[in-house]
């Protein structure tokens, strides 16, 4: 499957891991959007929020437990941070591999919409 996420669970795309275990990793985000910017991925292949099956529930309670980890190691649990899954066209997903972006370590700006 042509998945760049795919590949980055397989190492033929190199990323820079912030976490690794049997099921998800976790990597620096090449475009940060924030101070901190990391993914959060399951090793499976999940195309987007939409497919997650109940059999995968494990993992995503999974990945915020990892979430939860991984701001602690950055030292930004207690300032703040922002845990976002974007899921098809209007939220501007770009990779089909589910992932969660992680972001903080400064003050982000308001949630991103159309209305105040
Ligand atoms: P989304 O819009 O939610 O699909 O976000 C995809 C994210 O993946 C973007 O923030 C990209 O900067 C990031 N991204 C794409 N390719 C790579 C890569 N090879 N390594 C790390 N991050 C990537
Ligand atoms: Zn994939």
């Amino acid at each position: 499957m042509d998945c760049i996420f795919c590949k980055i669970v397989e190492g033929t795309i190199p990323s820079k891991k912030v976490f690794e275990n049997d099921s998800i990793v976790a990597f620096y985000d090449i475009q940060p959007s924030a101070a901190q910017h990391v993914l959060i991925i399951p090793k499976k292949h999940i195309a987007t929020m939409n497919d997650v099956a109940t059999e995968d529930l494990p993992l995503i309670g999974e990945i915020h437990q990892t979430a939860q980890q991984i701001a602690k190691d950055l030292g930004i649990a207690e300032s703040g941070y922002r845990l976002i899954n974007n899921c098809g066209p209007d939220s501007g997903q770009v990779v089909f591999h589910i992932h969660y972006h992680l972001l903080g370590g400064e003050k982000l700006g308001a949630l991103v919409g159309t209305r105040d």
